[in-house]
């Protein structure tokens, strides 16, 4: 598969699953919204140039595939959820080098230039996602219509 990049540190790859990238190419990031990659890139250089991990289907043998959007097969069995996953409105970032309590909290400094930048309308707790050996947990960042950042 020929990795597709769609700005300076991220490919296409991280955002959408095999079934997505193979059907659509390019032409997938249609599917997500036009902030997530100007935020990820945002958040990587406030952090000072860390890796930052959404999907990592593609490479180093990962078994992420729907941390960015998720296409309506996914949802099959629970057709009626409205997580913003489904609108290509929501990512869960991991850093290999950053535990996930900690890249929350870092993330979560940034609210206020996240949110008046790109438009951040939501930060799941960290308490909820702290379950992945891997990882230890991942930070989910949305885009749902908000004065400000929810904690939820
Ligand atoms: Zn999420």
């Amino acid at each position: 598969m020929r990795r597709i990049q769609v700005s300076k540190n991220f490919c296409l790859d991280e955002l959408v699953s095999p079934r997505v990238h193979e059907k659509w190419g390019e032409n997938a990031l249609l599917l997500m919204d036009d902030k997530v990659l100007p935020m990820l890139e945002a958040i990587r250089k406030n952090l000072g140039g860390v890796p930052l991990t959404v999907n990592n289907w593609a490479y180093g043998g990962g078994t992420y595939q729907h941390s960015g959007f998720r296409e309506p097969e996914y949802y099959k069995r629970n057709s009626d959820s409205l997580s913003l996953h489904r609108f290509g409105r929501a990512i869960d970032v991991k850093c290999s080098v950053i535990p996930a309590p900690e890249l929350w909290r870092r993330i979560y400094e940034m609210e206020t230039l996240l949110h008046s930048e790109f438009g951040l309308g939501g930060i799941e707790n960290i308490l909820k996602t702290t379950r992945d050996n891997k990882y230890g947990g991942w930070v989910h960042l949305d885009f749902r219509a908000s004065d400000n950042v929810v904690i939820f």
